[in-house]
């Protein structure tokens, strides 16, 4: 049995439609799941559920083999950091972290000891007798981060703990969270808006949508192997390239055609991609499955458009070049040494191996 186990859990707030639809899903023993998706997907309210903030409307929750349901927050052994850490004024470093294992009257020596090894994980030994007024917003945030640690709970549970920092400072600040978990050894389920955050950060990924979860699985297999349209172009930067058109049957080999763009489908694929033959799905191919022909060995007719060259945006170690052939636009993700000259048409070419292929009325992945 995974450590935490949510069973059809679905949240409904007065008024409004299911915020959270049915969620099924096991968190293991120290694992980081991540769960990810588009603003108001539900993330947090199921995270507020697990933490016990949050009524469940319909469904069951478990931490280790106690259902939680009617268990109040306090008593559910699990650590819910927030963005906004409210720490004692008037009480040090120490006391601050210390506060929650006094209350409850662990011995003295256990909350000495406790207290010592949250401020040795947390590089903030030396700090331990200032008052928060003499810390930094950083330093402060590792206290509060303390004080959970102290707790040894089974859980944390982290809301977009970044969300309020400037790009580098996030960057670093999910290098300590790697850092932080591999020292704590406990489970995380951390809430994110950031696709980026969710693919570095995640033993695996829950991606949410409309209150249901789309897939859940690791970072590579999110990435490669979607489950659907939503998730193929909710990860990824640059966003995955959509099109839709119809699989044809010419001469024993399948094309994809939509007006005048064609390519041809793969023999690997064919077998799975006959029974749409005729029909209309959505094709997707990611940035860096597009090339300049003449960056590349290997090209055929088959696999090579014609498209203008629109924008060139230079990243430093990579570059994106915005495509446009008549009516579909691509955006192919280059190395640095490759400027094409804007405004000029340009061949390209499609690693046809990697292309994907969405059922156009369901939106699931057909390969
Ligand atoms: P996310 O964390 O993915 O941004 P939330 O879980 O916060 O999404 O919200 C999911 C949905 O529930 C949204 O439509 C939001 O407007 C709604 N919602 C969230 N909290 C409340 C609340 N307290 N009362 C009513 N509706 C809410």
């Amino acid at each position: 049995m995974s450590q935490i186990s949510l069973k059809d859990v679905s949240k409904i707030y007065k008024g409004n439609s299911k915020a959270v639809d049915s969620v099924n899903l096991g968190i293991e023993n120290k694992e980081f799941m991540v769960l990810v998706g588009p603003s108001g997907c539900g993330k947090s309210t199921t995270l507020r559920m697990i933490a016990g903030l949050e009524e469940i409307s319909e469904g069951r929750i478990w931490i280790g083999d106690r259902e939680v349901n009617n268990v109040p927050a306090k008593d559910r052994d699990i650590a819910m950091v927030f963005q906004n850490y409210a720490l004692y004024p008037h009480m040090t470093v120490a006391e601050n972290m210390s506060f929650g294992l006094r209350l409850r009257k662990y011995p003295k020596d256990e909350i000495k000891k406790r207290v010592a090894e949250a401020t040795q994980i947390l590089g903030i030994k030396n700090l331990i007798d200032r008052r928060p007024k003499e810390l930094s917003g950083g330093e402060r945030q590792r206290v509060a981060l303390g004080r959970a640690i102290v707790r040894k709970p089974v859980a944390f549970l982290f809301d977009e703990p970044l969300s309020n920092l400037d790009a580098k400072r996030r960057v670093q600040m999910r290098t300590e969270i790697h850092k932080l978990r591999m020292r704590l050894q406990t489970t995380f389920i951390y809430v994110t808006h950031d696709q980026t955050e969710a693919l570095t950060l995640g033993d695996r990924i829950c991606v949410m949508n409309q209150g249901k979860i789309q897939q859940c699985a690791d970072p590579m297999t999110i990435y490669d192997k979607p489950a659907n349209k939503f998730v193929a172009s909710f990860i990824g930067t640059p966003p995955i390239n959509l099109m839709d058109g119809r699989i044809i049957k010419k001469e024993r080999k399948y094309y994809f055609e939509e007006g005048k763009f064609q390519v041809k489908i793969v023999e690997d694929m064919h077998k799975i991609l006959a029974p749409y033959e005729g029909k209309e799905v959505t094709f997707g191919i990611r940035a860096e499955d597009i090339y300049d022909k003449l960056f590349v060995s290997e090209s055929t007719p088959d696999n090579t458009i014609r498209a203008a060259c629109e924008v060139v945006e230079p990243l430093g170690s990579e570059v994106y070049l915005y495509l446009n052939s008549g009516k579909n636009q691509f955006i192919a993700r280059v190395g640095a040494h490759n400027r094409p000259e804007v405004n000029r048409d340009m061949d390209i070419v499609f690693d046809m191996s990697k292309v994907h292929f969405f059922d156009k009325d369901t939106e699931k992945t057909i390969i």
